[in-house]
C-alpha cells in the first residue's frame, strides 16, 4: 500500500469568537477531507492568547511556539481581549509576535465578492470583485512596537522602518502571486510625503523590472482608500506597508460583507499561519453567532498552500460550498442580516461540500 502523507495542523483557537470559528473551520476541513486516500490532516490544539495569559502568565507559551514551528501549518482563531492589557496599556497581541518570530513576512488578504446583498456593493455580480492585498508583515510602522522610547508628557514617537531586504521579499511574493492571477500589481505608499516611502517605491521599481510580464501602477494610500471603494473591480494585487495594509484590509473586508467574510494567510519561507482577518469580536463572543466564513476560507487557503492535489481539490470544494451557501438568503449570520448561528451555517456548508466539486473562483 502506498504511504499516506500526513500534514500536522496546529490549531490555536485563542479568545472571544476564536473558538467558535476554528471549531467551524476544523469541522469543514474534516468533512472535506474524509474521502482522502493518500493524504490526511492531523489536528492538535494549543493554547495562546489573553485567557492563557490570565491562566499561566504567558500569552504565547513555549510549547505552543514549538508546536507551530514543528507543524506543517497553523490555523488560528483570534487573540486578545480589551480588558486584558500590558502594563503600558496595550492589548496582548501574541498573533503578531507569532508572525514576527516565524518571520511570516507576506500577509495575504484576499477580497472576493461572494454575494452583494448586505454589502456596500449591492447590485454587483458575485465574482466581479476579486483582489488580494499583500501586506508587509514584519516591519513598517509596526516596527515601533519594539522601540524602548516611552512617551513623555510632551511627545511620543514611532518609527516606520523600511529595509531593502524586507521590501524586496514581499514585493517578489506579490509579483509571483500576480503572475498566477491577472498580472497586475499596485504599489500603495505615501511617497509624496515620507522619505521611507520614497525608498519603498524605489525598491518596488527595481523588483518590478524582474517581472516584465506583470504590469504595475503606484498609488498613494489615501487615493487607494478612495479607489478601493469607487472601483474595487479594477484591482488585482495590491502590495503595501504593514500599517497601511492593516487599515486597507478592514476597508476592503467591509466592501464584501465585513470582517466575517475576510480570510487571511501570513506566509514565510518556513512556516505559515492561516486566520480570519477579524479579531476576537468581544461584543458577540459567547453568543454562537460569529460568521465562520472568513476562517473557513482561510482553511481553504491553507489547503492550497499545502499544495498536494487532494488539498487543492478539497479547497475547491470548500469554496464551492461557501458560494452555494451564500446564494441562499436563509443561510446568513446576523452580521449579514441573517438569523443563522455559527453551528447552523457550518452544517449547511458541510452539507454542500459533496455537491460543489467545481472550483468557484477565488483562491490565491
Ligand atoms: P482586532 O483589533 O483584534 O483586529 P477589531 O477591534 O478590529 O479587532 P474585530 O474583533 O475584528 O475588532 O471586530 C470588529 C467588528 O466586526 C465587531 O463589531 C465584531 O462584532 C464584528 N465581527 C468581527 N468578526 C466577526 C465575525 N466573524 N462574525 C460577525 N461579526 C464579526
Amino acid at each position: 500500500m502506498p504511504a499516506t502523507t500526513t500534514y500536522r495542523i496546529a490549531v490555536l483557537p485563542g479568545d472571544g469568537i476564536g473558538r467558535d470559528v476554528t471549531d467551524a473551520a476544523v469541522a469543514v476541513l474534516k468533512a472535506a477531507t474524509r474521502h482522502w486516500t493518500g493524504t490526511q490532516l492531523e489536528f492538535r490544539e494549543y493554547q495562546a492568547g489573553a485567557a492563557e495569559y490570565l491562566r499561566s502568565g504567558c500569552d504565547l507559551p513555549e510549547a505552543t511556539l514549538a508546536a507551530c514551528r514543528e507543524s506543517d501549518a497553523v490555523l488560528l482563531g483570534a487573540m486578545g481581549l480589551p480588558d486584558v492589557r500590558k502594563a503600558d496599556g496595550r492589548e496582548l497581541t501574541p498573533q503578531i509576535e507569532l508572525r514576527e518570530i516565524l518571520d511570516l513576512y507576506c500577509g495575504l488578504r484576499p477580497i472576493q465578492l461572494f454575494h452583494s446583498a448586505d454589502t456596500p456593493l449591492k447590485g454587483r455580480d458575485a465574482g466581479e470583485i476579486d483582489f488580494v492585498i499583500v501586506r508587509e508583515n514584519t516591519e513598517g510602522l509596526f516596527f515601533a512596537r519594539h522601540e524602548q522610547r516611552p512617551a513623555t508628557d510632551f511627545e511620543a514617537r514611532d518609527t516606520l522602518r523600511i529595509t531593502r531586504a524586507g521590501s524586496e521579499r514581499v514585493f517578489r511574493s506579490a509579483f509571483r502571486l500576480a503572475r498566477r492571477r491577472r498580472r497586475h500589481v499596485t504599489l500603495v505608499d505615501k511617497a509624496n510625503v515620507l522619505p521611507s516611502m520614497v525608498f519603498f517605491r524605489k525598491v518596488f521599481d527595481e523588483v518590478a523590472a524582474e517581472f516584465p510580464e506583470v504590469t504595475t501602477d503606484r498609488m498613494y494610500v489615501d487615493a487607494a482608500a478612495l479607489h478601493l471603494v469607487r472601483r474595487p473591480e479594477s484591482f488585482d494585487v495590491l502590495v503595501t506597508e504593514n500599517m497601511f495594509g492593516d487599515i486597507l484590509s478592514d476597508l476592503a473586508a467591509a466592501l464584501v460583507g465585513g470582517m466575517g467574510m475576510a480570510p487571511s494567510a501570513d506566509i514565510g519561507d518556513e512556516a505559515a499561519v492561516f486566520q480570519p482577518s477579524h479579531g476576537t469580536a468581544p461584543d458577540i463572543a459567547g453568543k454562537g453567532i460569529a460568521n465562520p466564513i472568513a476562517t473557513i476560507l482561510s482553511a481553504a487557503l491553507m489547503l492550497e498552500w499545502l499544495e498536494c492535489p487532494e488539498c487543492i481539490a478539497a479547497a475547491a470544494r470548500i469554496r464551492g460550498a461557501v458560494t452555494a451557501v451564500l446564494s441562499d438568503p436563509a443561510c446568513r449570520t446576523p452580521d449579514l442580516s441573517g438569523r443563522m448561528k455559527t453551528e447552523g451555517l457550518t452544517a449547511e456548508i458541510v452539507e454542500r461540500l459533496d455537491i460543489s466539486g467545481e472550483r468557484s473562483g477565488g483562491g490565491v
